[in-house]
């Protein structure tokens, strides 16, 4: 990086945070089959997550572009780096016609309401549907609906799990329940949590607030 600017933190072997992706996080993996991305900001940070898969992904470009859920601050920016790399978009099928945009998010609220007049977030049409159990990037898929019905959860053998928003974390790596005011089904996100917290978890990687180790 130019500058000494830094694109990322390291976060384990092959895994970063992509740095300056405000709002949610967003995460690269190597893979030996090129990187896959989990989760893509707010809209305009395509290309800072681009530098930091080309910087760090040892074998080609970025190859998956996995969805969390459908929530603007995860997938605001696929449809652009989508357009930038041909990569796959993936999510799982209940949260991909707000994707799409031919369903709109069954969040209300004002402040929802509000965010979606002030952000424009492009659709887009998801390559792959994944299903529970499926295996994506090195990592098993788990439905973990509440949030949003479609909400999912990556887990993988040494203990690293990608939970989105269906398990979150402070600024000091404390593990925080799914927010209930959130939730389109809070039963679901509470059973869905329980359900996240059995997993064998060495590294927990929320969609927002810092790493939770061991
Ligand atoms: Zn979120």
């Amino acid at each position: 990086m130019p500058g000494g600017m830094i694109a990322s933190m390291r976060l384990t072997e092959g895994i970063y945070s992509v740095d300056g992706v405000r709002a949610a996080n967003s995460y690269v993996v190597d893979t030996v089959d090129g990187v896959m991305v989990v989760d893509t900001g707010m809209p305009g940070n395509a290309d800072r997550i681009l530098a930091c898969a080309e910087r760090f992904g040892r074998a080609g470009g970025i190859r998956y572009i996995v969805l969390t859920h459908s929530d603007m601050d995860h997938v605001g920016s696929a449809a652009r780096l989508k357009e930038l790399t041909g990569a796959a978009v993936a999510i799982h099928g209940l949260d991909a016609p707000v994707l799409a945009g031919t369903e709109k998010s069954a969040k209300g609220g004002r402040l929802m309401g509000a965010l979606r007049r002030l952000v424009r977030v492009s659709p887009v049409a998801p390559d792959m549907l994944l299903t529970n159990g499926e295996r994506i990037g090195g990592f098993t898929v788990m439905h973990a609906p509440g949030h949003t019905p479609g909400s999912i959860v990556l887990f993988r053998a040494d203990g690293v799990v990608f939970t989105g928003d269906a398990l979150l974390s402070d600024k000091r790596g404390n593990v925080l329940p799914p927010s209930p005011r959130l939730s389109l089904d809070r039963v679901q996100a509470d059973v869905s949590a329980g359900r996240i917290k059995a997993l064998p978890t060495s590294l927990l990687l929320p969609g927002h607030g810092a790493p939770v180790r061991g």
